[in-house]
């Protein structure tokens, strides 16, 4: 468990990522760079967003909160995991704001039941620690991701 508001928490963010999390975390700077006016206020709202990615046996999905995520969001993606042809695909779900995780968890649920995928044994990279709420769903399916915090959330919407 990770705390926020802890003076340590961006150090601790870097430190322990994983390959998908970095992954997760690159694909939303690239946005944030691309997207947002370039002032050090609209920069920090990165904060607040949030990016996904699973890779599931169709191919690597990818959510966001509220980013729009674009095809040349994608390709530097691509380079960046040095695989040109990967099948990439933006999974959005909810109603808006809909937590990155669930987005996935969502989509995942109109492929498979519920034990099909708790024996996939899935992993979520995720570019910041998971909410709890979001952290409880994903054990309850056996997918497996870096780290959550127990700081309250908004937008919360459960995916099944
Ligand atoms: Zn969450």
């Amino acid at each position: 468990m990770i705390n926020r508001h802890d003076p340590d928490y961006h150090r601790a963010t870097l430190t322990r990522r994983s390959d998908d999390d970095l992954a997760a975390s690159i694909l939303l700077a690239l946005n944030y760079s691309r997207r947002t006016k370039q002032t050090s206020v609209s920069q920090g709202l990165i904060q607040m967003d949030c990016v996904a990615l699973c890779y599931c046996p169709e191919g690597l999905w990818v959510a966001s909160n509220t980013r729009k995520i674009s095809d040349d969001d994608l390709e530097t993606l691509r380079t960046f995991l040095c695989d040109q042809n990967i099948d990439i695909y933006v999974v959005v779900n909810g109603s808006g704001g809909m937590h990155a995780e669930m987005q996935l968890l969502k989509e995942l649920l109109e492929v498979y039941t519920k034990g099909q995928i708790q024996e996939l044994g899935l992993r979520m990279g995720v570019s910041k620690a998971c909410c709890g709420r979001c952290a409880d769903k994903l054990r309850e399916y056996s997918i497996s991701f870096t780290e959550e915090h127990d700081s309250p959330v908004v937008n919360w919407e459960s995916p099944d």
